[in-house]
């Protein structure tokens, strides 16, 4: 939930995060695609599992934050000037390099099942950017931890876009200040200690309701309220499919579990759905 960010490039040049990949099995594929093909109301959910691909550290995995440092908290903001001046300093540096990364697979497929009209929208934990960046309608996501592409201010609550402070960060030194009100400004995304905004909670669980299939992928699910949608989802009648490298605790309520590296395998699975539309048209009539 934190807007810096401490992207670390593999010795390979590559930009994924893990260096194992994991290859998911092709019968798990063939079913999450018998999933994708069935359903008319895909609704996913994504956490930062679906960016390690394009080199963005998840929370807890290699170069996360859970292990390299602590992310300001909105008290931080609040009433700390060192934290702030700390918070920008790294992200003089970090956001640029936030803004250069590329969606992957995953993001793609997202995109092209909204295209072929079955993906209702995306929630999503990340702040990254990069479903908006695949192509996907901004109207379809719902970014439930904000965006690191946006600064607010704390006193009029005016939003700036991320590039015009970060041209301030690179041209001075020091705490930027809004241009407006001269008010503390706070990246635009939810803080450690920062009730999640309603709004976008409220849209999630519409979404979560009205899905036929609600597709969980990258996220561990232990970050509350957020991951009691595929509950939602579950309880209004959806089918759920996940994709991740380890276990989650909602495993055991999936229709499927597909162990494996999200951009591949959604990306192969999408293929095979979308292939499959003339043959399922034709069978019934
Ligand atoms: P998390 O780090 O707790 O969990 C990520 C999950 O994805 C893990 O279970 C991991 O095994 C799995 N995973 C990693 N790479 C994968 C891949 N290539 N394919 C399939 N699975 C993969 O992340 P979370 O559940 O999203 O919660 C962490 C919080 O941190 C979120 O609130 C999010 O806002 C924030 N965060 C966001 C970003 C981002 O915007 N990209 C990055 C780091 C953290």
């Amino acid at each position: 939930m934190n807007s810096g960010s401490n992207l670390t490039p593999s010795a390979a040049g590559e930009r994924r995060q893990y260096a194992d990949p994991i290859v998911a099995a092709e019968s798990d594929v063939d079913l999450l695609a018998g999933l994708l093909a069935d359903a008319g109301r895909i609704v996913s959910f994504t956490g930062a599992g679906i960016s390690t691909e394009s080199g963005i550290p998840d929370y807890r995995g290699p170069g996360g934050v859970w292990s390299t440092g602590k992310p300001p908290t909105l008290d931080d903001f609040l009433t700390n000037e060192a934290a702030r001046l700390e918070y920008w300093e790294r992200r003089r540096t970090g956001y640029r390099q936030m803004a250069a990364v590329e969606p992957n697979g995953g993001h793609r497929a997202l995109v092209e099942l909204e295209r072929s009209g079955r993906l209702l929208g995306t929630i999503t934990q990340n702040i990254d950017g990069l479903h908006q960046k695949a192509g996907a309608d901004p109207d379809r996501v719902v970014e439930l931890h904000g965006t690191a592409h946006a600064v607010r201010c704390l006193s009029c609550g005016t939003v700036w876009p991320a590039s015009e402070i970060q041209e301030w960060l690179e041209r001075t030194t020091g705490e930027p200040r809004c241009q407006v009100c001269g008010g503390i400004l706070r990246s635009a995304t939810v803080l450690f200690g920062e009730a999640m905004p309603v709004e976008p909670l409220r849209r999630a669980i519409a979404f979560a309701q009205e899905a036929d299939l609600m597709l969980v992928i990258g996220s561990s699910l232990v970050v509350q309220p957020a991951a009691r949608l595929p509950l939602i989802a579950v309880r209004a009648g959806a089918r759920l499919a996940m994709i991740n490298r380890e276990s989650t605790p909602l495993d055991r309520l999936a229709d499927l579990v597909v162990r494996g590296d999200a951009g591949r395998t959604l990306a192969t699975a999408t293929g095979l759905a979308l292939a499959w539309e003339p043959f399922r048209s034709y069978a019934t009539g």
